[in-house]
């Protein structure tokens, strides 16, 4: 009956969410997607990721083709412009943002973006392009499908998210981890903060638990320059180092995130663009304020979909697009109500 119920609201937000009947009396709005990784489902990295972060690219390219059918599909910076210009806007407009900069945007959605036309804003991690830095979600990904739960009891960071989540020591000979599990865990440990998660990895040293190489993590800037070459990509600032910009860190290393990640950016890619993505959506007053000195503008995670005229420039918030809530057209448009 419950599952009833839910398709039912599924096919309503899909028929008659404001993605298809946005009455003339309403303000314009922007849809800002936000996706993190393409990997199809037999590649070892989706195994290893959170099911929050992945859409496959035979999804992606079916979004793709939607999108088009619904929106006005618009470069973000294109869309603020006009809206700073206070021109008229498209009534519904949607701009696609890529969080982080991994590879497999390079390997699998450049193709399709390409195919399509359809312009795209990536937020990368200045410090960390071109880099093997590994974020710790990864890692501790990588340390569970290893079995490598006794290891990591042995730090009382570990210890405590792993008391949350007692279903991650469920059944210690696991091909292939519980993907909802990992990301219980994960949750768990953002009680912490970033440098005390690193630092719990280095004291159990991570790499001797681990029984199979990391797979590469994000692009270099040679592939970064490729997409931009074509047209489609834009690139703007996910900080220096992905470190959450909240009351754990100290304002000296939060500005260093924010305005010194827009230099280091420009040095690379003399036509970045002017707008910034809060790691994990967390911002505190003192990152808010240099966010707002130091941008245009900026996207969250905060869940919702932008109105022309009174969203903040700096907290634009966004739709987040996975496999499980997206994986067809149905899915899709109940996904874009805003609704479920
Ligand atoms: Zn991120």
């Amino acid at each position: 009956m419950k599952k009833l119920l839910k398709q039912c609201v599924i096919s309503a937000a899909n028929q008659f969410g404001p993605h298809r009947f946005a009455g003339l009396e309403r303000d314009p709005q922007l849809w800002l997607l936000m996706y993190h990784r393409i990997l199809p489902k037999d590649d070892i990295r989706y195994r290893l990721e959170e099911p929050g972060m992945i859409v496959t690219p035979d999804t992606f390219a079916m979004h793709l083709r939607e999108l088009k059918l619904h929106f006005d599909v618009m470069d973000l910076a294109e869309w603020l412009a006009l809206r700073a210009s206070g021109k008229a806007l498209p009534r519904r407009a949607c701009a696609i943002t890529f969080d982080d900069g991994w590879y497999d945007n390079y390997e699998f959605a450049l193709p399709i973006i390409q195919q399509q036309q359809v312009p795209v804003t990536l937020f990368a991690v200045v410090e960390k392009i071109g880099t093997d830095f590994q974020f710790w979600p990864n890692l501790v990904s990588a340390l569970l499908a290893s079995n490598a739960i006794a290891a990591m009891r042995q730090h009382p960071v570990f210890a405590r998210a792993l008391q949350q989540v007692p279903a991650a020591a469920d059944s210690p000979n696991r091909e292939i981890i519980d993907r909802e599990c990992m990301a219980a865990v994960i949750l768990a440990l953002k009680q912490n903060s970033d440098a005390d998660v690193f630092a719990a990895l280095a004291a159990i040293e991570w790499q001797q638990h681990l029984n199979f190489a990391l797979p590469r993590g994000l692009m270099n800037w040679d592939e970064l320059r490729a997409m931009t070459g074509t047209g489609l990509v834009k690139v703007g600032s996910h900080t220096c180092n992905h470190k959450r910009l909240n009351n754990h860190l100290p304002s000296a290393e939060i500005l260093h995130e924010v305005v010194d990640s827009k230099t280091l950016l420009a040095q690379q890619l003399p036509n970045a663009v002017d707008i910034f993505c809060f790691p994990n959506g967390d911002y505190n007053a003192v990152a808010l304020d240099a966010v707002s000195n130091t941008y245009s503008a900026a996207v969250t995670t905060q869940r919702g979909i932008v109105n022309g005229r009174n969203t903040p420039a700096h907290q634009l918030c966004r739709i987040g697009l996975h496999e499980n809530v997206s994986h067809s057209p149905r899915l899709l448009g109940a996904r874009l109500s805003g609704w479920v």
